[in-house]
């Protein structure tokens, strides 16, 4: 009797899961895709690392090497994020992992991955197309009801997006911004450097993600901090441009979002699995959302399979976000050049709650006897890989791993 995965939205998250699954399920399974066209996705999160390429070229066929594949997704390569003005000195900051990875149009990837996953998982990969109103769970299947008419699945994915409310979720206290205003610049106004920018700003930081046909910024700050027509002022000084694209409704579809950071306590319940911002949120920095997203994926093939109990499962989802939080934090904590509102209440506060986690500062002391030791990279992964906590920690100055790399922060 074959099996069936539901994978309910063609946001990022929903996208790269039906890649991952179509990639490493057997034919036993049909992958079914269900999404609500009229529903659209959230259209912003294009920066990637490494494991995103992996998981194209496995599942896709997609290739660096090949121009037509990276303009099918209006995508450019990356092999970094730039910090500047952080520190007097600016960085490139490592990948989460991998050496190489792009930065993509995701207003194109559900039908570049739609087209290659009919064309190379043809016995997997089908579309059912339609409104999910419920899902219920029962012992040994998931009844999804679409467009009215009942749908039975062996286990469900549920991509569908931010969640309606918070019950269930833990409120992360990670990042101190929760407001973002997006401007994109078009080609000739922007030079292309394969980095996506972190630029520290007096009020947060701004990105900066070069894709073939705009180069798109998003400026973070704290609204109960800084309020949005001063965050509007600094950003059009930043960019040099009289208006930005909110102010006269140019550019991508939704020029601001208000967001707070958040995680599902459970990533799985019975037979239903959470991914994508249905499962948790953080702010942008290092593009850590996609990375999850993966990581998520797998650990619901796991379950699938029966590799990994629920409890197992919820426990690495937790204590992979629970990692990428205090990454989250370790940067904020050192401040930036800017002595500011926004700075004086980020750093004390990044300081605090970094205090409070036990994990991190076992980590750190970790890192530093095997340093002593000369065999640094024979450590775990925390997000990080011990190479990219070395550099990193080299380039913040905060000498957590080697003494003497400590500058005054
Ligand atoms: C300012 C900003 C910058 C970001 N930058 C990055 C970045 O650089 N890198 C990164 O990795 N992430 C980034 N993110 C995170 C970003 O949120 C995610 O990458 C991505 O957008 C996740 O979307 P999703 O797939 O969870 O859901 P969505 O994009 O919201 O898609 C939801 C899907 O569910 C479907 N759906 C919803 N309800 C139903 C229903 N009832 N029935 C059927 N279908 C339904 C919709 O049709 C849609 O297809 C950023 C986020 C913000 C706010």
């Amino acid at each position: 009797m074959r099996k069936r995965l539901g994978v309910v939205g063609v946001g990022s998250a929903g996208v790269l899961s039906l890649i991952h699954f179509c990639t490493w399920l057997n034919n036993d399974w049909e992958i079914v895709s269900i999404y609500d066209p009229n529903k659209k996705i959230l259209g912003i999160g294009e920066s990637t690392n490494g494991g995103f390429v992996g998981l194209l070229e496995k599942g896709t066929h997609f290739a660096l090497g090949h121009q037509k594949d990276l303009d099918a997704l209006d995508a450019t390569l990356k092999f970094g994020s730039r910090f500047v003005s952080w520190r007097e000195h600016s960085w490139v900051n490592p990948l989460l992992d991998g050496n190489a990875a792009i930065h993509f149009n995701n207003f194109f990837f559900k039908d570049f991955a739609f087209e290659r996953l009919r064309k190379l998982w043809p016995k997997k990969f089908t579309v059912l197309e339609g409104n999910v109103s419920s899902m219920v769970n029962h012992e040994d299947r998931v009844t999804l009801t679409v467009d009215g008419s009942e749908h039975e699945f062996d286990y469900v994915l549920d991509c569908m997006g931010f969640p309606p409310d918070f019950e269930g979720y833990h409120i992360s206290d990670c990042s101190p911004v929760n407001h973002c205003l997006i401007h994109s610049q078009l080609p000739g106004e922007f030079t292309y450097e394969p980095y996506t920018d972190h630029i520290a700003t007096e009020n947060g930081w701004m990105f900066g993600v070069p894709l073939q046909s705009r180069k798109t910024f998003g400026y973070l700050f704290n609204n109960k901090i800084t309020d949005k027509a001063a965050a509007q002022a600094d950003l059009r000084k930043l960019l040099k441009t009289s208006e930005i694209d909110g102010e006269v409704g140019r550019g991508i579809k939704t020029p601001e979002y208000v967001f707070n950071c958040y995680y599902a306590r459970q990533m799985i319940d019975g037979r239903i699995g959470r991914n994508g911002n249905k499962a948790l949120f953080f702010e942008p920095l290092i593009a850590n959302s996609i990375f999850i997203y993966i990581y998520t994926a797998r650990l619901f093939y796991d379950y699938i399979n029966g590799v990994a109990n629920h409890i197992d499962v919820n426990r690495a989802f937790v204590k992979a976000v629970q990692e990428m939080e205090d990454v989250i934090t370790y940067y904020y904590q050192g401040g930036s050049l800017y002595d500011t509102e926004f700075w004086r209440y980020a750093v004390p506060a990044a300081k605090k709650r970094l205090e409070t986690r036990g994990e991190f500062k076992q980590l750190m002391a970790l890192f530093r006897n095997l340093k002593n030791q000369g065999i640094l990279h024979h450590g775990p992964t925390y997000a990080f890989q011990p190479l990219t906590w070395e550099i990193v920690d080299e380039a913040l100055g905060y000498g957590f791993i080697e003494e003497k790399q400590k500058a005054a922060v």
